[in-house]
């Protein structure tokens, strides 16, 4: 009898290390699919680090508009592929908002790469080959020892092809496009709608025909149509994809 009982409990202690498994979680999808909000709410639930692959593309951008690399349309590329070491980007918690935000070179980055400005051109810098690879390198580091949702374009495809959960989202352009709208004039910032729509759409393009990891569905993403769900329906959808792939 105690030997059935102990077999239990020894069961039960393995079932919880095992649901302990630091998974990796991809989270890949269309610009403004809510992909950052449901990452970082997933990765606070079950204490996950959460990396925002998307931020490490802008601040690369923000730095060559910076420094004279990409002026109008030209992106100077044998500069930026010297210069790219030289490119320092980390992420740090907020303690005031818990939140993780985006350092370039040891300066806090986080408002100034979210502007249109930036979201304008990072497109055209997240197609450029040696710029990926030195992404990718980058967060295939930071999630080597599982525990983490990444969002981003090519995360199940390219940087995690073997994480245990990925999952693609998807929302109508438009409802995306209220979104960052309504996301840009929270935080006080200039935007018109048109404007942020057209965005929306050309980075769709960009991210699909790029040559390099374009944006498309890994076959073993689950796919997640965000347009009629609410941020807890969402979550809950979430939660249970994760108790799923974590078992
Ligand atoms: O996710 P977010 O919209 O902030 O990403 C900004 C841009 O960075 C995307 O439009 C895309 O061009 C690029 N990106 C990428 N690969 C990733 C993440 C972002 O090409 N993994």
């Amino acid at each position: 009898m105690a030997g059935c009982a102990n077999k239990r409990i020894f069961g039960a202690v393995i079932q919880d290390m095992n649901r302990m498994k630091k998974i990796r979680i991809a989270i890949d999808g269309f610009s403004s699919c809510g992909k950052s909000t449901m990452a970082k709410s997933l990765a606070r639930a079950i204490g996950y680090t959460y990396i925002d692959s998307g931020a490490m593309y802008r601040a690369v951008t923000l730095y060559s508009m910076e420094h004279g690399i990409f002026e109008g349309d030209a992106i100077d590329t044998d500069r930026l592929c010297r210069e790219l070491a030289d490119i320092h980007i980390s992420f740090r918690i907020n303690p005031a908002t818990g939140l993780p935000e985006t350092y370039l070179n040891g300066e806090n980055v986080e408002s100034r790469i979210r502007g249109m400005e930036v979201s304008a051109k990072v497109s055209p810098i997240s197609a450029l080959g040696f710029v990926r690879e030195a992404m990718v390198e980058q967060q295939q580091r930071l999630g080597q020892e599982g525990g983490i949702v990444m969002d981003g374009r090519d995360i199940g495809t390219t940087v995690f092809p073997d994480a245990e959960l990925k999952i693609f989202v998807t929302a109508s352009p438009e409802v995306r496009a209220q979104r960052r709208y309504d996301e840009l004039k929270a935080k006080g910032m200039e935007a018109n709608f048109d404007e942020v729509l057209a965005n929306v759409k050309q980075r769709d393009y960009i991210d699909q025909h790029r040559e390099v990891s374009p944006l498309r569905k890994a076959e073993d993403a689950i796919l997640l149509d965000n347009t009629h769900l609410t941020i807890g329906q969402q979550q809950q959808w979430l939660l249970e994809r994760y108790d799923e792939a974590s078992k």
